[in-house]
């Protein structure tokens, strides 16, 4: 029963594509992250608790011990980890509050905030992304902290992720903060699901970029890059 359930929707055309090759390809439906209408319905406790035993089953069905003392605890330690860590970023509670100020000292040139590491999930294997984020602004009157930026970064990074997504995702986020469309966001990382298995890839890397306002031109494109490789 449950294999045919999962035939029928590996069969499902999306634009001429399989699900296969959307998960293979790494290609993606929405800029927004697909979430069910009642996605919070139900607390973190049920969640975690719900998920601690699905995930026993997984355990279960590939034929581990779950009696075993290192295994035992398996199972509670990723639901806690998926709702409190490595997913946190779908739960809009814990977007971060970002306050502005008022730019005293006029700077009214690009600021880069390079190299933000950050570790997100691919959403078509749950295996890690890693990477380095590169985000730029040019002040409309307003900046926020530092942090904050690496905070943003962070939020959209713990959620199951397309690349491209989290790209647009932090870069529309900054926009609307920052209340100015010259933001820029440069992301350059590694899907373990590339390396690790499929292709088995070990040495390429993806770069996406988002640049809006000032920032769509030849030549801040080429300073920012400048900036981004000193
Ligand atoms: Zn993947």
């Amino acid at each position: 029963m449950k294999t045919e359930t999962i035939s029928q929707k590996n069969g499902h055309q999306l634009n001429g594509f399989t699900t296969e090759d959307i998960g293979d390809d790494h290609l993606f439906t929405s800029l927004e992250t697909p979430m069910k209408p009642n996605a919070f319905e139900m607390s973190n406790d049920e969640k975690k608790q719900r998920i601690s035993i699905l995930f026993s089953e997984i355990m279960d069905v590939l034929g581990l011990d779950l009696t075993d003392d290192s295994l035992k605890g398996t199972p509670d330690r990723v639901a806690k980890m998926y709702i409190e860590e490595i997913f946190s970023g779908l739960d809009p509670e814990n977007k971060p509050k970002v306050a502005l100020f008022d730019n005293k000292y006029q700077y009214n040139q690009m600021l880069v905030e390079k190299d933000i590491t950050f570790y997100s999930n691919c959403e078509h294997h749950f295996v890690p992304i890693i990477g380095k984020a590169h985000v730029a602004y040019k002040s409309s009157g307003k900046v926020i902290g530092l942090s904050k930026l690496n905070r943003i970064v962070q939020y959209y990074a713990k959620r199951p992720q397309v690349q491209e997504r989290l790209t647009q995702q932090i870069g529309n986020e900054l926009k609307n903060i920052l209340e100015t469309e010259d933001v820029a966001v440069i992301i350059d990382a590694k899907h373990l699901c590339v390396s690790s298995r499929g292709v088995k890839d070990d040495t390429s890397a993806t770069v996406t970029t988002y640049y809006g306002g000032v920032f769509n031109s030849p030549e801040k494109i080429a300073e920012l890059q400048n900036y981004i490789n000193n």
